[in-house]
């Protein structure tokens, strides 16, 4: 005798007429909505587990760091080996909390110093894709005192969060990169700034942040926003790297070093000094006397530098890395069945280029943006399935371009 009108879910209790849906079990009912809310619950904890096994990385060890910096940064020895031990030792740092008061494992905050282009930002998005953390790239240009036009520090923290999709668990294991922090070195140590209200100010602002603290971080950013609430953000196992070119700081390396070798002269007079390269020999007293207060550069206790790169460094990072421009666009021809090739003369052209309109390796981008512009608009749909680019070819097409990014600079 049952009719449809006695059906109910079992979950919420609906007679079968309020639904669109009622499935029957073995001896209960399920709703549409009640179906729809289950799924969701189910989602979300799917979600949270595909979350948490992201996050429990594997620390990879200095030599595998490396190895894995190694595929896609050209060359920097040096500084791939330095921020490989950084990493592990900051990582390791944050894995095994230390139960001793008495021994707390700093922090391995980085500073590279080196030209514009060498690949200071490249290593920390690198790093950070290695170990799947959130990177936050910040311009220290932008940065003032609280209560000056520009930003607070906190808003380097605003872009991390972005950059973890606001979860502050994620975001509290990533890496910022603060590049140009250079620029806000103190002014009356170094004549080439024009800046004012940043410099110290800012330097004194960032020194919290670098050594860990809890912050209040507004999660929209800026002032604009007067009634966000705030987000709080412990800064103490983030991991800092801070970039800059640090122009004319050969200056205060060769000052110190001839001072030295004059202290020496007896003891060692076999002592070559590379003046070409003076980065190299960088040590913090230098940094210093550029211009970074003292307290930021104990706060940055690894520091490193970048070679400049050379006409065989630029012309490996056409063709060598992972991700190596060249592969880049053959295989974006690939994809409109087009066999693209670059004979050497055609590379080694565009390297001479790059290296003549001192744009280092984003020059490299640019030259074959401008070389390939013509073919990228007029082959796809057309009956051609292979392009060879010779020096030639090449020349003829730069010249032709009006790209504004080469322009800029010639
Ligand atoms: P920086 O931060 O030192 O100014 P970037 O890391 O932004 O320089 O480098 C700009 C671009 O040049 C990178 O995206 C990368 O394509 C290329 N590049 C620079 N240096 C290297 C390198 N050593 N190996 C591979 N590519 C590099």
């Amino acid at each position: 005798m049952s009719t449809t009108e006695e059906l109910n879910c079992s979950f919420c209790g609906r007679a079968k007429p309020q639904t669109d849906l009622l499935i029957a079990g073995m001896d209960a009912h399920i709703c549409d909505r009640c179906i729809e809310q289950a799924y969701g619950i189910l989602a979300d904890e799917n979600e949270v587990k595909l979350s948490k096994e992201s996050e429990a990385f594997e620390l990879k060890k200095p030599q595998e760091i490396k190895s894995f910096l190694d595929q896609y940064i050209i060359g920097q020895t040096e500084a791939k080996k330095v921020l490989s031990v950084a990493v592990y030792n900051h990582y390791k740092r944050i894995l095994n909390p230390t139960k001793d008061e008495e021994l707390e494992i700093q922090k391995s905050n980085l500073l590279l110093v080196g030209q514009t282009g060498t690949g200071k930002t490249l290593l920390a998005q690198t790093i950070a894709k290695m170990l799947n953390v959130p990177l936050a790239i910040v311009d220290a240009t932008i940065l003032t005192e609280a209560g000056y036009v520009g930003e607070d520090v906190e808003s380097i923290l605003t872009r991390l969060l972005q950059a973890a999709d606001y979860d502050v668990e994620r975001a509290q294991k990533g890496i910022v990169f603060i590049d140009e922090i250079d620029k806000i070195a103190r002014k009356g140590d170094n004549p080439s700034i024009t800046r004012d209200v940043s410099g110290e100010g800012v330097q004194q602002a960032l020194l919290k942040l670098l050594e860990g603290t809890v912050v209040n971080v507004p999660p929209k950013g800026g002032r604009k926003h007067p009634d966000q609430k705030f987000i709080e953000v412990d800064t103490t196992n983030i991991l800092f790297i801070a970039g800059g070119a640090f122009d004319g700081i050969e200056r205060e390396i060769n000052k110190r070093m001839n001072l030295q070798a004059i202290g020496y002269r007896n003891k060692d007079d076999s002592q070559e000094i590379d003046q070409d390269n003076l980065l190299q020999y960088i040590i913090p007293k230098d940094v210093k006397s550029f211009g970074l207060i003292p307290e930021i550069i104990g706060r940055l206790p690894v520091l490193t530098y970048m070679h400049p790169l050379d006409q065989k460094t630029l012309r490996s990072i056409l063709t060598a890395p992972k991700n190596a421009l060249v592969k880049q666009y053959i295989r974006l021809f690939e994809y409109d069945n087009i066999a693209l090739e670059f004979t050497t003369g055609a590379l080694d052209f565009i390297v001479e280029k790059a290296l003549e309109y001192n744009l280092g390796a984003r020059g490299l981008r640019s030259l074959c943006e401008a070389i390939l512009t013509d073919a990228m608009f007029s082959l796809p749909g057309s009956d051609t399935t292979e392009l060879k680019v010779t020096k030639l070819y090449a020349e003829e097409q730069l010249n032709k371009s009006n790209n504004p990014s080469l322009k800029a600079v010639s």
